[in-house]
């Protein structure tokens, strides 16, 4: 695909390009809705990408094309404004490099993906730091890695209209083979973790729904964080996010009979089960990460109320079937895929035995996608 690619470009630009750069969607294995509580996630990127071919241009014109969507679209540098298609989450990456003094001409880009879409493995982040990585190498901008991560976030809060944290674009960029990255959310220090895992798979199970709940409860679970926040902040001052809230303080604070009770008890078990995790992993212990996978599940869908009917059920359907060593939802809830670990051999098992069940039960046909960890953004 990378020479079908090359071939479009020269196809479209009657040049080479200067410069091809693939940038992955990711995985979280672990720590969901506690990026803006300050606490841990445990992302890895993925072997689903997407890969632009960029080359430089004399003039101030933006020339895209997506191979995917077979449609272009054209724009002058210093016009770039947010607009209703794929070409947003290129421009947006594009106006923060221009907003940052970045010294630059216009170019031509040609981009395909296979990063399913919409499917919560950040397809968007992929798209996003492509361009940022590949921006900074054509014009030799000298942004560190950070940066390029902090443009492509800032790209998708004010180009796309999704106030998201760090996380899928930290991934994106910083990921690293056969590795998760631990990321602390409040001070961005990260720390790379092996994921030794011979014989086991990571596979994800699509839902294939998306429930319009999705955005008001996001926010709704925001709001609840907060509000746990002041109750807490009343005697401990000090607490600035529930990162630094303790059990004590919450059982003292809160009346336990609420729901931001339950929505702090979650978050400040998630945060120290992360944590936990991680020495699971540097000890090897891959069947004690995988029952922190169930148990993530379970807060978030008893306590943290973020599941759906489709999530629980294929949650369930692994559970007690020992070839699956952990699953959980994953991404903010109400739809999107859950993530297993599975014994290698079992997989196509698995997901017949699932796939049949899921038919039976939603009239909707499973999709699956096993993936592995990779290296973040790179030349492709
Ligand atoms: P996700 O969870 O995959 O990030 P989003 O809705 O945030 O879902 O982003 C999906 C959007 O990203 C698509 O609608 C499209 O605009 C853009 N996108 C993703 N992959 C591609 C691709 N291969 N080619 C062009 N645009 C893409
Ligand atoms: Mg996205």
């Amino acid at each position: 695909m990378i020479n079908e690619l090359k071939e479009k470009y020269e196809q479209l630009f009657s040049n080479k390009p200067d410069v091809v750069v693939r940038a992955p969607g990711r995985i979280n294995l672990i720590g969901e809705h506690t990026d803006y509580n300050d606490g841990f996630v445990l992302p890895a990127a993925i072997n689903k990408a997407i890969y632009i071919a960029v080359g430089k241009r004399k003039d101030q014109e933006v020339r895209l094309y997506s191979m995917d969507f077979k449609t272009s679209y054209s724009t002058d540098l210093h016009s770039l404004v947010p607009i209703k298609s794929w070409a947003t989450y290129i421009t947006g990456v594009v106006a923060q490099i221009l907003k940052a003094g970045g010294n630059i001409n216009g170019f031509n880009l040609v981009m395909f993906g296979d990063v399913p879409l919409g499917a919560g493995l950040s397809s968007s982040a992929a798209v996003e730091c492509s361009v940022a990585f590949a921006i900074n190498e054509l014009y030799n901008l000298g942004y560190t890695k950070m940066e390029l991560v902090q443009f492509s976030q800032r790209a998708e809060h004010e180009f796309a209209g999704v106030k998201c944290g760090l996380m899928d674009q930290f991934a994106s960029i910083f990921g690293k083979k056969n590795h998760v990255v631990k990321l602390d959310c409040r001070s961005l220090d990260y720390e790379y973790f092996p994921l030794n895992m011979t014989d086991v798979s990571i596979v994800l199970m699509d839902t294939g729904v998306k429930h319009s709940l999705a955005s008001s409860e996001y926010n709704t679970r925001r709001l609840q964080c907060e509000e746990g926040i002041a109750a807490i902040q009343k005697k401990y001052p000090a607490v600035q996010k529930l990162r630094d809230a303790t059990y004590e303080m919450l059982n003292e604070m809160v009346d336990v009979e609420s729901a931001v009770y339950k929505r702090c008890l979650y978050v400040i078990t998630e945060i120290e089960r992360v944590q936990k995790a991680c020495i699971d992993l540097q000890q090897n212990r891959i069947e004690a990460f995988g029952k922190k996978m169930y148990a993530t599940h379970d807060g978030l869908s008893e306590l943290y109320e973020v599941s759906c009917p489709e999530l629980d059920f294929l949650v369930n359907e692994v559970r007690d079937d020992s070839a699956i060593l952990g699953a959980r939802m994953m991404g903010g809830g109400f739809g999107g895929c859950t993530i297993n670990l599975i014994k290698s051999n079992d997989v196509d098992a698995v997901l017949n035995r699932v796939g049949l069940a899921y038919q039976k039960a939603f009239n909707k046909s499973l999709l699956s996608y096993t993936v592995n960890i990779e290296e973040g953004a790179s030349f492709a």
